[in-house]
């Protein structure tokens, strides 16, 4: 191991020079006998004890990682398996991916078709021009559809419809279907100015574009003028979704706003093209209907709330527990749009709700600040609380009872918890949704492995939540002597029998977010796992191990690690120097 992992560092490439040094390894590892003899063998316990004894060579020792070993497996795998594994695993992408190619290729024959034998006109520009604005019929029509988020919540919550609709991808497929809709925009435009160019009937280039002097369209010839507001409306639209724009921070709601063109587009086209409106009613009237019935969010029944209180996690995070209206039914894994008119108005966040749908009195959000409203909202809860004057009604310090040094100066001060009285303004919130994420499948698999970086857990502890509430529904407890026992096989029953839980932190530090609900979860399934009797667990893989396993990984190194991770290969080396 050492020599691989020593190999790999360029400081040691020189092979004599590598050898030298695993010798003193296998020296210091390895210590002469009573005979003056290299011992062969080192048991965990002399291993151990060598660590103790030594702790720099410890220190050394830790911060190496183990050689990516399944590389060679990869390197060995040949590419058509690789392409084999990869259509297994997305049937359904690439069915409705052909599926789409080949709706595209029948549009653009039909009207070839149509233009060429039928009205026999055989102006290439002009049959070109068509195909592009056919193609913008069934993509606009197809970007609409793929933006239905109440049905694509549905769908996700129905088995047989979404293991045939790949579901999960209508955002990529909304995007992918956008930029082919401009794309074909951009060869219809094109193409009619081309098709003036070239037959300019005794007017200008210019005329012809821009005033209604061509004579086209079927409302008081407008296509011209209706077409070159439309090329620039799309223009505007694309460039604010592009990436770098979207995901600026304080950007987000350009792109918003720019994508509410899409209703100015519509009206625009249905007075451009005169079928235009067959493809796209269907859709849009889905769409209206959404956007009428998503109205509830400001019902107190179905969305209008308020905060009962909030907890500031650390100087990041902060947690909101809203009251759930009475009709608010969800899903493990599914987030709302929230919004806090009274802080910030008119401005609605998706957060997922991280409390489990057993939980009948509250939702619980985790929310990390970032720049713009995310930053107001926590800021405006801890000055608050801050204040003198604030009337809060109560602020409780929660303490984690973390002896370690550098966590108990914060622990002094976080968290904080603030309950809300019913007169408070800025408790008021609105909520809308559910909505839905992959999430929501854990439930249909026998092994999970759910991978989160961050705040990005979220949706994971909503289902842990919901484990326990299963789990605690199941237990009760033996009258004569007490002890806790389980009225059937939870594990038995569900289809879910174990989840590998991986959490990517900066920061160590962030476990304390969803600190107390891994420990009633560890606590619960330890409590599961006593109770079934040895007979069961010796019988029962399943019950044996683990439900849940927790992997937690942190990405930062403190900064005197870092100079020690540089000069890794040295200390190593003089580490060992010193112990033999
Ligand atoms: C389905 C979903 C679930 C989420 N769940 C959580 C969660 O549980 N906890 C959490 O802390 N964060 C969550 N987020 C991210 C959260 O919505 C954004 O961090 C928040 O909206 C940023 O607001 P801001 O004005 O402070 O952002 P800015 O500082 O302006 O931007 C920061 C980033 O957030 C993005 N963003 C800004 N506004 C929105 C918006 N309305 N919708 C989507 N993205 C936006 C921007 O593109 C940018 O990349 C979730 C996002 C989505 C899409």
């Amino acid at each position: 191991f050492y020599e691989q992992y020593l190999s790999e560092v360029k400081y040691f490439k020189d092979e004599k020079r590598l050898h030298e040094i695993v010798e003193i390894f296998l020296q210091g590892f390895f210590p002469l006998n009573n005979e003056n003899q290299q011992q062969e063998e080192l048991n965990f316990e002399q291993f151990h004890h060598i660590l103790q004894e030594n702790p720099s060579v410890f220190q050394s020792l830790y911060l190496i990682s183990i050689p990516d070993q399944d590389n060679e497996d990869d390197e060995q795998t040949i590419w058509f398996k690789r392409w084999w594994m990869y259509i297994k695993n997305n049937t359904n992408r690439i069915a409705f991916l052909i599926l789409y190619i080949l709706i595209s290729i029948a549009l653009i024959i039909y009207v070839i078709i149509y233009h060429v034998i039928i009205l026999e006109k055989h102006s290439v520009p002009q049959v070109i021009a068509r195909i592009g604005g056919m193609l913008v019929n069934f993509n606009y029509a197809l970007a609409v559809s793929l933006m239905l988020k109440q049905t694509m919540t549905i769908i996700r919550r129905l088995y047989y419809l979404r293991i045939f609709i790949p579901v999960d991808d209508h955002i990529d497929a909304h995007r992918f279907v956008g930029t082919m809709l401009f794309i074909s925009a951009m060869i219809h435009s094109l193409a009619y100015a081309l098709n003036f160019a070239i037959n300019l009937n005794g007017h200008s280039w210019f005329s012809l574009m821009f005033t209604t002097a061509a004579e086209i369209g079927w409302v008081s010839h407008s296509a011209t003028i209706t077409g070159v507001i439309l090329f620039v409306l799309l223009i505007i639209m694309v460039i604010c979704s592009f990436q770098c724009i979207r995901q600026r921070s304080g950007c987000y709601q350009l792109f918003r706003y720019t994508h509410y063109l899409f209703w100015p587009i519509f009206i625009l086209l249905v007075l451009h093209a005169p079928n235009f409106w067959k493809w796209a009613i269907g859709p849009m009237v889905l769409f209206c209907f959404e956007k009428i019935y998503l109205f509830k969010r400001y019902l107190p029944k179905y969305g209008r709330t308020k905060l009962i209180s909030i907890r500031i996690e650390d100087e990041h995070v902060l947690s909101l527990m809203i009251e759930k209206p009475s009709n608010f039914n969800f899903h493990v894994g599914e987030y709302i749009n929230i919004c806090l008119p009274n802080i910030v108005r008119n401005e609605w966040h998706p957060f997922t709700i991280c409390s489990s749908p057993e939980r009948k009195d509250i939702l619980r959000l985790t929310i990390m600040k970032k720049q713009n409203w995310t930053r107001k909202i926590y800021e405006h809860f801890s000055k608050e609380q801050n204040s003198d004057d604030n009337d809060m009604a109560e602020i409780t310090v929660d303490n984690l009872n973390n002896k370690s040094e550098t966590n108990s100066r914060n622990l002094l001060v976080y968290p904080r918890e603030i309950t809300f009285t019913d007169k408070q303004k800025d408790a008021i919130a609105c909520i809308e949704g559910p909505f839905s994420t992959c999430t929501s499948y854990i439930f249909d698999c026998e092994h999970v492995v759910l991978v989160g970086a961050g705040i990005g857990i979220t949706p994971y502890i909503s289902a842990l939540e919901s484990l326990i509430y299963q789990l605690r529904e199941q237990r009760c407890k033996c009258s004569r002597c007490g002890t806790m026992n389980y009225t059937q096989s939870v594990l038995k029953n569900q289809k879910l029998k174990k989840i590998d839980l991986i959490w990517v932190n900066r920061d160590i530090g962030n476990v304390s977010w969803f600190r107390n609900i891994l420990d009633e979860f560890e606590a619960e399934q330890e409590s599961y796992l006593a109770s079934t009797t040895p007979q069961e667990r010796t019988n029962s893989q399943e019950q044996r191990s683990r439900y849940l396993d927790i992997h937690l990984y942190c990405t930062s190194i403190r900064s005197n690690e870092q100079t020690m991770l540089g000069n890794l290969p040295y200390n190593l080396v003089a580490n060992m120097y010193e112990v033999i």
